[in-house]
């Protein structure tokens, strides 16, 4: 395996990097205070592809492998995460079924607009009583009545509906069928019967819209079916195996951020007539960063590059994703150490981001859900069951 970049993967990372830096960076503190994403950023990021980043050029995307668009993901949520969540959820969830299972006719209709910077798409699973267990507990349901589907439920959970033009709704169409009883409906938000909810009040991540929405006898005509009747499980976990890759991506970069913070905060602050980056305690908290996130970040890529070879790569997405958010969680946690007292304020960016990695062991597979998958698998690798 060669996981060396590409000087063209390295070139995109580098000016996706600058354009965060510049364009997120300086107001991802406002993101978080005010509530509202910077849409001045996002219209502009169609330019280096972000909102489209696996979209076919065809439809206004960038057309790139899966390596380069973690980098830009991870270029992302080291600048702001709550944009980066949304820009996240955006590609992977909201896109990437469309480009992957639309017909050419629902891709001409929504991939523009997705890729537009003046969107962002959504993709509603979880239900105030179905997350892990999808299966057992989504109660969301679609019929067939002169020729549409009469959808009514409930989703809960759900990043950026109130900006996306279309979202990719899972539905139970055949309620005995078990997971072969699945579809995955495309539906607009303007049709007659969603609400939107407003955004949750979260502990993080607070310019990411996350919402409830409710579908009561909503009409869509068959034609937005998303890929065949019956698929909708199986399409699920297919599109959050290469979710897990930009949530790690994700991950990686907030962990990064706060990090780097840690690091010039050591330099500048002193305390015993020295600045504490001399104490070997200290030191030793940015040696585990540097390693762990180093390590992280490497089986992010790994996962990417298996998916770019069409290889299986449900195992490396879900550890990728594990051991990224638990990095996550440590190197932030040891960054408020590195700050002390001002790492508790909210005047220093690690207090921000501590609380934005939070989401990370949660959304897209907990961490105990990704242990049963990774350890199903390594027991099948191992001929054990
Ligand atoms: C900010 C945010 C954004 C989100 N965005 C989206 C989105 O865009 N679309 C969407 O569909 N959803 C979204 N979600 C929902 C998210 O994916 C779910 O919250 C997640 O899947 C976990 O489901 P749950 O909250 O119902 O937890 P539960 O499934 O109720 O789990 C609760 C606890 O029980 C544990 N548990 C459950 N089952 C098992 C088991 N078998 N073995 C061991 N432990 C278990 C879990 O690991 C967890 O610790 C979002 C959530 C948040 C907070």
């Amino acid at each position: 395996m060669n996981f060396d970049l590409t000087e063209e993967q390295r070139m995109y990372r580098d000016a996706v990097r600058n354009f965060c830096q510049k364009e997120l960076a300086p107001y991802a503190d406002d993101v978080d205070k005010t509530g509202e994403m910077r849409w001045e950023a996002i219209r502009k990021m169609p330019e280096l592809g972000i909102t489209g980043l696996m979209v076919d050029e065809a439809y206004g995307g960038a057309g790139l492998d899966t390596v380069s668009a973690a980098l830009a993901i991870e270029e992302v949520g080291r600048a702001c995460g709550s944009t980066g969540l949304s820009i996240a959820a955006h590609n992977g969830l909201g896109c990437a079924p469309i480009m992957r299972w639309g017909t050419d006719e629902q891709k001409k209709k929504f991939l523009p607009m997705l890729t537009s910077g003046a969107y962002l798409g959504a993709l509603a699973l979880t239900e105030p009583n179905a997350g892990s267990d999808l299966a057992g507990g989504v109660r969301t349901n679609a019929y067939q009545e002169d020729g549409c589907w009469v959808i009514n439920g409930h989703k809960a959970w759900i990043t950026n509906p109130q900006f996306a033009p279309v979202i990719n709704v899972l539905v139970r169409t055949e309620p005995e069928a078990g997971t072969r009883g699945f579809s995955m409906i495309l539906v607009e938000p303007d049709r007659k019967g969603v609400t939107i909810q407003k955004p949750e009040s979260k502990m993080g991540l607070k310019g990411s819209p996350t919402q409830q929405i409710t579908f009561e006898n909503v009409r869509v005509p068959l034609s937005n079916t998303l890929g065949e009747e019956g698929k909708g499980f199986y399409q699920t976990m297919q599109t959050l195996d290469g979710g897990r890759i930009t949530i790690g991506a994700l991950s990686v970069g907030l962990a990064q951020a706060a990090f780097e913070a840690s690091m010039k905060y050591a330099q500048q602050r002193e305390a015993f007539g020295r600045p504490i980056a001399q104490f070997q305690a200290i030191q030793w908290m940015i040696a585990d960063a540097e390693v762990e996130i180093e390590a992280a970040r490497t089986l992010v890529m790994k996962a990417a590059w298996l998916k770019d070879q069409e290889r299986d790569f449900t195992k490396a997405a879900a550890i990728a994703k594990l051991k990224a958010s638990e990095v996550a969680e440590k190197v932030c946690f040891n960054a408020i150490q590195i700050h002390g007292s001002y790492g508790y304020s909210a005047e220093f960016p690690v207090e921000r981001i501590y609380r934005d990695q939070r989401l990370m062991t949660i959304g897209e597979g907990t961490s105990e859900v990704l242990r049963i998958v990774i350890s199903r698998r390594a027991l099948q690798d191992h001929g054990l069951i």
